[in-house]
């Protein structure tokens, strides 16, 4: 758990009384806020904390939040510019989401300015008004005859084409959403309009309410015993660990806890990894109230975001589902925050400001006194780590709801097997013997495409990336190679580029390799593939999901997408494919995450009537890791691995924060680092070790050289005070003008 750092009081603070001046948090990567005058014409009213403020900054005007009223500044009064307006009547931010924005600042050593910046919607971003918005939506008129139309278009092909793109969409589509699906559609519209074959509605922000709302199920024994554990700490803060396997159910126990604080008037805030991979889950809350839900989540556009987090603020939405950043959404009545899948690493942000959204779950919950609910069928160590100090309540949910079979897993040894395009004659056999029996088969291979690379037979050439350490990845489909580290993508070749020889290798297997082999192995089977080459376009990955879900292919080949929550009732054979991928990282946290992944994809199997079981190609039968979560599942795999970094003194057992660098001109980043390094020796921090710098485990990608400081202390306190001292300098090097710099603290990979 996060210990708060200090706060500094600052005699120069001010009441109303003496105040000539307002501080200002600017959006601009410097460590520091700014103070500016105040103007006449400005009443002070306007200057509460959290309103925004438009000020001079340089040649530009930026859009600020001010902070605090002040009697002096630090800077000479005459040097001071004033205000330039005044943009809010209200604060746009509230006392309590504002002192977690200053948090999250000094806990990341992230610029007040940015973090501001990055919690706004965009439209306050942008200066514009606080106000109700509502966005105009157009759909087919219904009742309308299609052929009919189609005729009466005969002459209009514009029209027409805007018709039939409507027709596609039974929802409607705003105007964000035209735009990037067609362009000057607009005058083609009102045509449309004035025929009477489409309709324009203002859209509200919150889906409707509906009337004849699910009814809940009675709650098993262990999950109601969870709920009343739980609902005795509503109204103040405590962390609850809901620590239940797959299908045992935990939605449920969101659901009635949801209700009660909805009953006592307060809003709810539950945050989900990926709304496109658990589309149930929102499902799920929005058909069970009869309240406005809001969603927030990367799927809308600008003003449609702006419109949810408005209705959250006002309090007229009581329910909000959303992804990593609606943990910044104003709440004002907030009871209850409930995080799903609290060990998923999509909580943390991997750029730029780099928070982690259920560390900040915690501290919003804890500084207005209200509970949090972290779920997960395989929780990361640190929470397990924390449920052990007591720390956390833990709650156990052990058994499967409906008449679920417990499943079997199985290591399938590869070693001397012959593996045909990665699947070993016993795996192929398997799936085989599933099929007949008509139960359906997932396989998972967390590597899409055909292969990670063609090789050279005649002179040993290969496909490297040209601006990564990395190979490109074969798309056979495509005929490309795309690099998955920098986007790039070329032409596959057809001949070696260096001897020229025609004879080209695929090494390894990918999904597209996998998918390929067994439509000539079982040729009779729906085969469905399921990765982000198969899900690019709009609506693509909830119709492969739905087929899925109704049993229709017979074989499923996915890579992580299809470790979450999804529930394929016929599933009775699950096999990872590559589990030694994980076994030989390098990242610490590498082991752990394969447990989950192997916990995770196995809740999937025997969710129904048959049972179910679960294979792992491995080449490292023996490997403890394996053992262990085999012989005393994922609390013997957490314990064993907690003692291992316990020696190693690894998370949760220290804190780290990663400095790093990336330079266009690999001298540059050393220069940098080697500066940066200098700085950190002569703060002699006790406490604190350092390593490095060293260059990153792949040095170049996107053309660029990436190297890397460690810090790691097993006390947070004096890891901070260097930070404080340290950052600030480190902007200021000249060394630090030729390269890219950040910093990550509680990161969540090495890399
Ligand atoms: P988890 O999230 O823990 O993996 P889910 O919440 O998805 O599990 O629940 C699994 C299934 O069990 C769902 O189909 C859900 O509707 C059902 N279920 C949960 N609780 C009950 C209950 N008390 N009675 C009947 N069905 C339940
Ligand atoms: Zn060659
Ligand atoms: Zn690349």
């Amino acid at each position: 758990m996060i210990t708060d750092l200090a706060i500094n009081r600052d005699p120069d603070s001010a009441t109303e009384a003496g105040a000539t001046i307002i501080r200002v948090a600017v959006p601009t990567p410097l460590y520091r806020n700014f103070d500016y005058q105040i103007p006449d014409g400005i009443a002070l009213a306007q200057l509460r904390p959290g309103c925004r403020v438009r000020v001079p900054f340089g040649r530009q005007q930026l859009t600020g939040v001010a902070l605090e009223l002040r009697a002096q500044s630090d800077c000479p009064a005459h040097k001071l510019k004033p205000v330039l307006a005044a943009l809010d009547a209200e604060p746009v931010l509230d006392a309590d989401l504002l002192e977690l924005l200053q948090w999250a600042a000094r806990y990341y050593h992230h610029p007040l300015g940015e973090v501001i910046h990055i919690a706004l919607p965009a439209p306050l971003r942008e200066g514009r008004a606080n106000a109700a918005l509502t966005i105009s939506r157009w759909q087919t008129s219904t009742g309308g005859d299609a052929i009919e139309a189609v005729t009466q278009l005969k002459r209009a092909p514009k029209q027409l084409q805007l018709l039939q793109l409507l027709q596609q969409y039974p929802g409607g589509l705003d105007a964000d959403q035209l735009n990037a699906l067609t362009d000057n559609w607009r005058h083609a519209m009102r045509a449309l309009l004035e025929k009477n074959l489409v309709v324009e509605r203002q859209q509200s922000a919150l889906s409707p309410i509906n009337s004849n709302h699910d009814s809940a199920p009675r709650l098993r024994h262990e999950q109601q015993a969870s709920v009343n554990a739980i609902m005795a700490s509503l109204g103040e803060h405590q962390v609850h660990l809901l620590h239940g396997v797959t299908g045992s159910g935990k939605t449920e126990v969101y659901l009635a806890l949801t209700e009660a604080v909805l009953a006592a008037g307060q809003q709810v805030l539950v945050l989900v990894p990926e709304i496109s991979l658990t589309p149930q889950l929102g499902e799920c809350f929005q058909t069970r109230f009869n309240v406005p839900v809001a969603m927030l989540h990367s799927g809308l556009s600008d003003n449609q975001r702006f419109i949810a987090w408005r209705a959250c603020a006002t309090g007229e939405a009581r329910l909000l589902i959303g992804t990593r950043s609606a943990i910044f959404t104003p709440l004002p009545e907030l009871g209850l925050i409930v995080l799903d899948e609290e060990h998923d690493g999509s909580y943390k942000q991997q750029e730029g400001f780099r928070y982690n959204a259920r560390d900040l779950a915690l501290v919003r919950a804890q500084k207005i006194g209200v509970p949090v609910v972290l779920g997960s069928a395989t929780p990361s160590l640190e929470s397990l780590h924390n449920a052990v100090r007591q720390r956390y309540q833990l709650h156990t949910l052990t058994q499967r709801a409906g008449n679920n079979h417990k499943v079997r897993i199985e290591l399938m040894d590869l070693r001397k097997q012959k593996l045909e395009e990665g699947l070993s004659a016993l795996l192929i056999d398997r799936i085989k013997q599933h099929l007949q029996n008509q139960g359906q088969v997932l396989l998972f291979l967390n590597r899409r495409g055909f292969a990670p690379l063609l090789l050279c037979h005649a002179c040993g050439w290969s496909t490297l990336c040209a601006r990564c350490d990395a190979h490109m990845t074969y798309h056979q489909h495509k005929q490309q190679l795309h690099c998955h580290h920098c986007g790039a993508e070329s032409r596959a070749p057809q001949v070696c580029a260096d001897c020229g020889d025609s004879e080209l290798v695929a090494i390894g297997a990918g999904t597209e390799r996998i998918e390929n082999h067994l439509r000539n192995l079982f040729a009779e089977t729906t085969i469905s593939r399921i990765d982000r080459d198969t899900t690019r376009r709009k609506g693509s990955l909830q119709a492969k999901l739905a087929e899925a879900h109704s049993g229709e292919s017979g074989i499923l080949i996915g890579t992580q997408m299809l470790a979450k929550g999804h529930d394929f009732p016929n599933l009775t054979l699950v096999a990872v494919l590559d589990a030694d991928q994980s076994l030989h990282s390098t990242d610490f946290r590498a082991a752990e995450h394969l447990a989950q992944l192997i916990i995770q994809v196995s809740g999937r199997a025997g969710r129904a009537e048959k049972p179910g079981e679960v294979v792992i190609q491995t080449h490292h039968p023996d490997h403890p890791l394996l053992q262990t979560l085999l012989h005393h599942g994922y609390n013997g795999f957490a314990e064993a691995a907690l003692a291992e970094r316990q020696l190693a003194v690894l998370a949760p057992y220290s804190h780290l924060v990663i400095l790093r660098c990336e330079a266009v001109k690999q001298g540059a980043g050393e220069e940098f680092m080697r500066a940066a390094h200098d700085l950190l020796q002569r703060f002699n921090p006790t406490g604190v070790s350092i390593f490095g710098p060293v260059k990153a485990p792949m040095e170049r990608r996107a053309g660029r050289f990436r190297s890397q400081v460690m810090l790691q202390a097993s006390d947070r306190r004096p890891l901070h005070r260097v930070l404080q001292f340290w950052l600030p300098q480190l902007q200021a090097l000249k060394q630090a003008r030729a390269v890219r710099w950040s910093l990550d603290v509680d990161p969540y990979d090495t890399y």
